[in-house]
């Protein structure tokens, strides 16, 4: 069967959902917050994934819980019907991680997106897991804190869906990932038990306590548990931040750049590359923004204090200057805030390098060894001209995250199946350079037959793990891992 085929076909484990369950959630729920139409349950049916776009995954009864009671209610439904049940909040995920490919509950956490308590002295904050991270983030700019993930979609995702993913972003180069930040979580167990990890009721920043359950449900996808509160640790903001530019005629130069970087004794707040297609598609996308052309740019923030952001920011600009072709900075916040400004819209611009075609997510979020960096951005170009796919390369270099976006025309049907096998080969190659097959995206229903081949013999102590933890196998069944003996959703 076709590679474009295989991915259309429906998942043979979807079963029709007992009525008599439908009817139980409307008795919770009410019917304004139980969605059975097939129009508003179609709206769940998709994430930003290409894969639910080859194949929607229609939930049977949509449920939008206001409170942790009410998720446990709805997690004992379907552990009584064994239904698979399927936490979604923003649904910004480019996995299918939220697409419920064999049905069953999905659970609409946004309602649940209340801040709690902020405690500022304490350095953390409690909230629901459906608040939107720049909503959450513009709760705590006005008192100099910050909550220092940074993902380019803000304005989408939520933090519930974060931890979920263990999302990254633009700073996760010295300020690490999502899952640095949790301290403790509430969560329904498969079974509709609520507990707390990292020690209900403490408010300190670090423990060595028990067993890291925190850890496990950051990053679990909703495979292990629903989580129903967050509290997250947050930090002042530094004062200053400047930006060095520096542009390259080669490539591999941003590649060795970035190495050099850290060799000249810089921890750079954020580090991306942006390859010439990036560049160009930005430019297209808002007139004004004008980034100079060239093979490859290089965005480094400094942040900190005024005097030593300056200092470090030329030592940046030294170290750069023999493989640069040019190296500037600013610390103007209007000059910053503009060079950030066209980073941000380059998710949504990418799609610009040819007319009547659609970014498209697959095999758009590996991370490999710093050092490996140049040949694997070599190599995702080779790969994307064997397979004649425009493509543009950017991503979070700094931390060896680079996203390759291809842009083809989905009615095409040879360029569905040729894309579906560069990024085959995109994931074959961050194994190969010894890396990852996600650096921050997630595994959800696009990469589960990876696993086996990344993790070894750690695959069999997480789906150990799994059964333990969900023993009826209804917490969004299909993603993650893959089912013992088949190789994926
Ligand atoms: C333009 C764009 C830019 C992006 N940039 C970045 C980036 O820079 N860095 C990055 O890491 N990602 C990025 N992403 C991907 C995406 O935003 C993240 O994966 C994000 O964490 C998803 O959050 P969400 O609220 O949309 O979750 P959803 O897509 O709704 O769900 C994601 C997964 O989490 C599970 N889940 C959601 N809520 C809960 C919960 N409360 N309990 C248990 N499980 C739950 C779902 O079942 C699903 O498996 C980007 C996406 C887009 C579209």
């Amino acid at each position: 069967m076709a590679r474009a085929e295989q991915q259309r076909t429906t998942d043979a484990a979807r079963r029709p959902l007992d009525p008599a369950a439908i009817a139980e959630l409307r008795a919770i729920f009410g019917p304004e917050r139980t969605l059975t139409e097939e129009w508003d349950r179609a709206v769940y049916s998709y994430d930003a994934s290409f894969k639910s776009v080859l194949q929607p995954g229609l939930p049977d009864v949509v449920v939008q819980p206001a409170s942790t009671a009410e998720v446990a209610a709805a997690v004992r439904v379907a552990a009584k019907y064994r239904a698979p049940v399927v936490p979604r909040a923003g649904a910004s995920a480019m996995t299918g991680g939220s697409v419920p490919h064999r049905g069953g509950i999905t659970l609409d956490l946004r309602r649940m997106n209340r801040v709690l308590e902020v405690d500022l002295d304490n350095l953390q904050v409690l909230c629901e897991p459906g608040i939107i991270h720049k909503d959450l983030n513009e709760r705590l700019l006005p008192h100099g804190f910050s909550f220092p993930v940074d993902p380019g979609s803000t304005g989408m995702a939520t933090v519930g869906g974060m931890v979920a993913n263990n999302a990254c972003g633009m700073r996760a180069v010295r300020y690490g990932s999502t899952a640095h930040y949790v301290l403790g979580l509430e969560v329904v167990l498969a079974s509709g038990e609520v507990i707390w990890t990292g020690s209900p009721g403490s408010r300190a920043l670090q423990s060595a306590s028990g067993l890291n359950l925190t850890g496990l449900f950051c990053g679990s996808e909703g495979t292990l548990g629903v989580i129903t509160t967050l509290r997250l640790k947050i930090l002042p903001k530094s004062p200053a931040r400047g930006v060095v530019t520096a542009l390259f005629d080669r490539l591999e130069d941003a590649g060795e750049g970035t190495r050099l970087v850290f060799r000249g004794g810089i921890v750079p707040s954020a580090l991306e590359l942006m390859d010439r297609a990036a560049i160009r598609a930005v430019n297209a996308y808002k007139a004004g923004l004008d980034l100079p052309d060239a093979e490859a740019l290089l965005l480094i923030e400094i942040e900190g204090q005024p005097a030593g952001v300056r200092e470090a920011a030329q030592t940046v600009a030294q170290t750069l200057g023999a493989l640069s072709t040019r190296v500037q900075w600013a610390d103007d916040p209007a000059e910053v805030a503009a060079l950030w400004g066209a980073r941000s819209v380059l998710g949504a611009a990418a799609g610009l390098i040819r007319p009547h075609s659609t970014r498209v997510a697959t095999g758009e979020d590996i991370a490999v060894p710093i050092a490996r960096m140049p040949e694997t951005l070599r190599a995702i170009h080779a790969i994307a001209e064997r397979w004649a796919i425009p493509c543009t390369t950017y991503g979070h270099i700094g931390s060896g995250n680079v996203h390759s976006a291809f842009v083809i025309d989905p009615r095409d049907q040879d360029e569905v199946e040729r894309v579906l096998r560069a990024s085959d080969e995109i994931h074959e190659l961050a194994l190969a350079m010894g890396g990852t097959v996600t650096g921050e995206h997630g595994v959800g229903s696009v990469r589960p037959q990876f696993m086996a081949r990344e993790h070894g013999p750690a695959l069999a102590a997480m789906q150990a793990v799994k059964a333990a933890l969900d023993p009826l196998g209804i917490m969004n069944p299909g993603k993650l891992l893959p089912a013992e003996g088949s190789d994926g959703v």
